[in-house]
């Protein structure tokens, strides 16, 4: 895939000296969809107002297709920018709040109403072209809202948590819209937000972000599966990463905390302050498993349930069946199926 936006050496420090974005390199591809996500204030905002051309950068330089824009201002970029999706003109029609962006940028009368149609028509809004934003309710709104966002069609699009202020059903069904639309209309996009599932389910590609720069950048199912550290490894999943530190011992094990010895990957290095990190799913309990544990909660969550357990290498959770039952309590052994290993200090994963 062929890079259609370059961010090199990205750097942000904002006059009071934030350190907002200490060094992005990252390269988007044509028609990709790249979520930025971090916990609040690692930089994912600053980066996408550098990229809309909001925020000057400090150092570094943005490379689109036709070369170096750094310097470009916003509105020669050819860039939507999204950030919430309420804003609406009260004083407009619904036809004409999505035809507004398309009749600023000068398109010709038939145009504007060729593609307002269009518009419309794929979020299903045909019955509602000639209502007043404040007759419809929120999540009509926000598909309103929608469709004047994608009406111009841009070479890219940004969007800045453009869901948080929605909730269940309503969020879901403008993931599915936005998701639908942008492989539709095979828009490049990079989207912004601290929320994992939202980022997981939306993206080509999920880049962890934090304290300024990127942690990890791949598939979601990469990331998940192979995170590299231990930020990524317990900032991914809900929750995320169980972790057990001690001193790997030859023979492959980890001296842990309360003298438990669980056994590690094959290819842990001996003789090394370790931390072995276990996701939920590959927890059970096991009458011969090398950790005893206390179970403290058992948490039905419909589809599977999280068992919390004290340990002596301190607190596991496991996800079980949601069928089994788990007294707070109860004591048992638990063994791990599959395990990542970090070096303690770093918090880096061992290869
Ligand atoms: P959130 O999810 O909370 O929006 P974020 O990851 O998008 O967080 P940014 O908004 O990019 O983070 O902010 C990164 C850091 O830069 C934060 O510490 C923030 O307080 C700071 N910051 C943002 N804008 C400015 C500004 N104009 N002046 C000074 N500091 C700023």
């Amino acid at each position: 895939m062929s890079a259609f936006l370059e961010l090199s050496g990205l750097h942000k420090v904002f006059p009071d000296g934030t350190e907002a974005v200490r060094g992005i390199d990252l390269a988007c591809g044509e028609g990709e969809f790249l979520v930025l996500l971090g916990p609040s204030g690692c930089g994912k905002t600053t980066t996408l107002r550098m990229i809309a051309g909001l925020e000057t950068p400090t150092a570094g330089t943005i490379r689109m297709s036709e070369g170096d824009i750094t310097q470009r201002p916003p509105q020669a970029r050819d860039i939507g920018f999204v950030f919430q999706f309420y804003a609406l003109y009260p004083h407009l029609s619904v036809f004409d709040n999505v035809a507004f962006p398309l009749q600023s940028s000068g398109c010709d009368a038939e145009e504007v109403r060729r593609r307002v149609c269009d518009m419309v028509e794929r979020l299903g809004l045909q019955e509602l072209t000639g209502r007043r934003p404040s007759t419809l309710s929120g999540g009509d709104q926000q598909r309103v809202a929608l469709a004047r966002a994608l009406v111009r069609q841009p070479r890219l699009w940004l969007m800045d948590e453009p869901l948080e202020t929605l909730d269940g059903d309503r969020r879901l069904q403008m993931l599915e819209m936005i998701r639908a639309q942008q492989l539709d209309l095979g828009i490049t996009t990079i989207y912004v937000t601290h929320d994992q599932e939202e980022a997981m389910s939306l993206a080509d590609r999920v880049v962890v972000m934090e304290e300024g720069r990127i942690r990890q950048a791949g598939t979601p199912a990469g990331i998940y599966d192979e995170p590299e550290s231990l930020f990524v490894a317990h900032f991914i999943g809900s929750p995320g990463m169980n972790f057990v530190s001690g001193e790997s011992e030859a023979g492959g094990w980890l001296q842990a905390n309360g003298g438990v010895r669980p056994p590690l990957p094959a290819r842990a290095p001996a003789s090394q302050a370790l931390t072995l990190g276990v996701r939920p799913e590959h927890v059970r309990p096991d009458p011969q498993g090398p950790l005893p544990g206390t179970v403290v909660l058992d948490e039905l969550l419909g589809t599977h349930r999280n068992v919390h357990l004290d340990t002596p290498a301190g607190r596991i959770i496991m996800r079980r069946p949601p069928a089994e039952t788990y007294r707070s309590g109860a004591s048992m052994s638990l063994a791990f199926d599959k395990g990542q290993i970090f070096r303690t200090d770093t918090g880096e994963r061992v290869r």
